[in-house]
């Protein structure tokens, strides 16, 4: 199949989030699978050409805006590290910025950028000859692909077998635009912009709903996050269309990049270790404590977060219950982070009360935080909600046991660990309120303190795998089901 994805970010070229490394590990994926895949992005000020060997294509897009006309360049590289084609749209006034979506605050003209972006992506392919049987677009900043490419460009004959597939990475970031910009960059115009218009949510114009709308099939990168955003306290204002789309709706777990995360190979930590090796791990720990000054202690269980610190997170709960088992003497705790004042203000008091048994890292290190899932003995993860979540399914990999609230991709990876069957990874709970919490906390240090249940649990963990293959093959059903539905 010829599958276009068109995304604001690629790992490693331009990246802020998951977003990047997911449709990366697509790419390289569908490629392996015996597929044709391109990737369409904005050059961004960020993105590498020289490193990364970009070539320019000589061709010009000549893209519509409403009543006027566009222009933009094109180049042409390579995903690094693959085969997969990745072509930039450059525009200069629009993408030859410091930030991809904003610096100190978004920037005021993302409609505008993202609404030509989404259009240009179609012209890349009529500039290239090349006929997608998909368009996949990523998040709300590609959404009005879908909305050209069914309406716009539905008749000509490269889009002729074209189906439109739309993710959803976070729905958080819905891209509210103002109706009568929008409208008019889009060229839809405003007699398309009317209440319950596919455009319209709440009186602007919704990007997010609008790729919802106009893709044949909808995913987003879990299957129970998938079924939550159904309902208010999940769906971020979009219950309604989201349950209009509901049949089209589908869950398709995100994969981990195993050639990064790998305590056997893993050039960031102290020691490596294996599942034949699991007692090597202990060293890590040492390690830790000696880089941080702290006194080596061989009996407490290490507890960590590694986490963006925002609601979403539920730190809050971590504030209410953590420091009962620290003060009490059960635990050492350790956690990276940045994001809210209030939470890095909290856990710098935190070390501030309790300087032998806690490691506080404010800030974003990802050579650190592999030191700390190798270290660690439990990752603390009790998320208010979680689309997928690649935390603990890196954890599991270094033998760190997930406590996970059960939402989202938390719920659909970790398995709660049973003695009486000797399976499962993790610990889970479901209300969130401290009392579960905390009552899942002592479910975990009570098998930390049974030999084999313990040494049976990491087991589990270090050999769970959700692989990037898998999620591509779960993308090429969907690819398949929405070209049967517009046959
Ligand atoms: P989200 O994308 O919502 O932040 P995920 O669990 O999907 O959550 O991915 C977060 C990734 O970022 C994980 O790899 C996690 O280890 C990493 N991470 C989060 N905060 C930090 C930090 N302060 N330092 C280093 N890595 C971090």
């Amino acid at each position: 199949m010829n599958i276009a994805l068109v995304a604001a970010e690629v790992a490693p070229l331009a990246k802020t989030g998951g977003l990047a490394d997911v449709v990366a590990a697509l790419g390289k994926e569908l490629l392996n699978l015996g597929h044709n895949p391109i990737i369409i992005l904005p050059k961004h000020r960020v993105v590498d050409t020289h490193q990364y060997q970009f070539e320019n294509t000589g061709l010009s897009l000549i893209v519509p805006m409403g009543t006027w006309t566009e222009f933009a360049g094109l180049l042409k590289g390579k995903l690094p590290g693959t085969d997969v084609p990745v072509y930039l749209i450059e525009h200069d006034i629009y993408f030859d910025r410091n930030g991809i979506y904003g610096e100190e605050n978004e920037y005021p003209d993302n409609d505008r950028r993202f609404i030509f972006f989404s259009r240009a992506a179609l012209e890349v392919c009529k500039a290239i000859k090349y006929s997608p049987d998909i368009i996949h677009a990523h998040d709300f900043h590609a959404a009005f692909s879908l909305a050209f490419l069914k309406s716009q460009y539905r008749d000509e004959e490269l889009f002729r077998n074209t189906a439109a597939i739309y993710t959803i990475h976070n729905l958080a970031y819905q891209g509210k635009f103002n109706p009568d910009r929008a409208m008019q960059f889009s060229g839809f115009g405003s007699d398309n912009f009317y209440v319950g218009s596919w455009f319209e949510q709440f009186g602007v114009v919704n990007a997010m709903k609008t790729g919802i709308m106009f893709a044949d099939k909808i995913t987003t990168v879990s299957p129970t996050y998938a079924q939550e955003i159904r309902f208010d306290y999940y769906s971020e204002g979009l219950r309604q269309e989201l349950n209009t789309r509901g049949a089209d709706l589908i869950g398709v777990l995100n994969g981990a990049d195993y050639d990064i995360w790998n305590p056997e190979t893993d050039e960031h930590i102290h020691t490596n270790y294996s599942e034949s090796t699991l007692y090597k791990k202990n060293e890590n720990k040492i390690a830790l404590y000696e880089e941080f000054g702290l006194t080596h202690d061989s009996k407490k269980p290490l507890v960590a977060i590694v986490s963006r610190l925002t609601e979403q997170k539920g730190i809050e709960l971590i504030m209410s219950e953590i420091e009962h088992y620290i003060g009490s003497g059960e635990i050492r705790f350790v956690i990276i982070g940045s994001g809210e004042k209030k939470y890095e203000h909290y856990f710098e008091a935190l070390r501030y009360r309790h300087p032998h048994d806690t490691i506080v890292y404010i800030g974003y290190n990802n050579n650190l935080s592999h030191r700390v899932f190798a270290a660690a003995d439990f990752m603390l993860l009790p998320s208010r909600y979680e689309p997928c979540g690649l935390t603990q399914m890196y954890a599991m990999r270094y033998a760190t046991i997930p406590l996970v609230r059960l939402t989202g991709g938390l719920a659909d990876t970790v398995d709660e660990y049973l003695e009486s069957s000797g399976n499962g990874e993790g610990f889970r709970f479901w209300s969130y309120s401290g009392r579960e919490f905390s009552y899942c906390i002592n479910k975990a240090l009570a098998v930390y303190n049974k030999a084999p249940h313990w040494d049976n649990i990491r087991q589990n963990a270090i050999r769970k795998r959700f692989t990037s293959t898998a999620s591509a093959e779960e993308y090429l059903n969907v690819y398949r089901w929405a070209r049967e539905k517009i046959r």
